[in-house]
């Protein structure tokens, strides 16, 4: 490979990559050789997060879509608008879920706890995380915007959702 000196800039060709810095013969100057490939561990970690990330997104926005068919199904719904990442003061990354809750009924209820699911691509749920949004109360029509940052997520996930907990979807529900 080749290499040249940071100071004059002459050029050396060596056949190995040497571990200790090495000193120019012409102006003596001594630089440390910096291997090309040095960066891609860091570039491979962020490639595979963002590839993580966009394969969440776009699942959430079919979720989405889904949720928008089933609008008459109950009178409170929950949807996951969209899946951020933030980085805490160690360096390590967190998926952080943003969605609303909807009451499309037409009186008022409580905003019960809500439940984040992390799936595979086959429906198959690996983790689930309660928790409870900042409103107690949700007006006819009102909506509450939810932010909550999941703890570790286990691998494979590919799909992240929302559903509500401890809430009676109407009895008269017949099917
Ligand atoms: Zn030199």
């Amino acid at each position: 490979m080749k290499i040249k000196c940071d100071f004059c800039k002459t050029e050396y060709h060596i056949d190995n990559i040497p571990n200790t810095p090495v000193q120019c013969a012409l102006c003596g100057h001594t630089w440390t050789v910096v291997v090309g490939q040095k960066r891609n561990a860091l570039l491979m970690f962020f490639a595979s997060l963002c590839a993580l990330l966009s394969a969440i997104v776009f699942t959430v926005a079919v979720i989405t879509q889904h949720q928008i068919k089933q609008k008459n199904q109950g009178p409170l719904i929950a949807t996951v608008t969209g899946v951020t990442t933030t980085t805490d003061e160690n360096g390590v990354p967190h998926i952080v879920v943003n969605g609303t809750v909807t009451n499309v009924s037409d009186q008022i209820y409580g905003v019960p706890d809500l439940v984040i699911v992390s799936s595979d691509q086959n429906d198959n749920v690996l983790a689930q995380q309660k928790f409870m949004p900042s409103a107690t109360l949700l007006d006819v029509g009102a909506s509450v915007n939810f932010s909550h940052m999941l703890s570790q997520q286990p691998s494979g996930v590919k799909k992240i959702s929302a559903k509500l907990v401890n809430f009676d979807v109407p009895k008269d529900d017949k099917k």
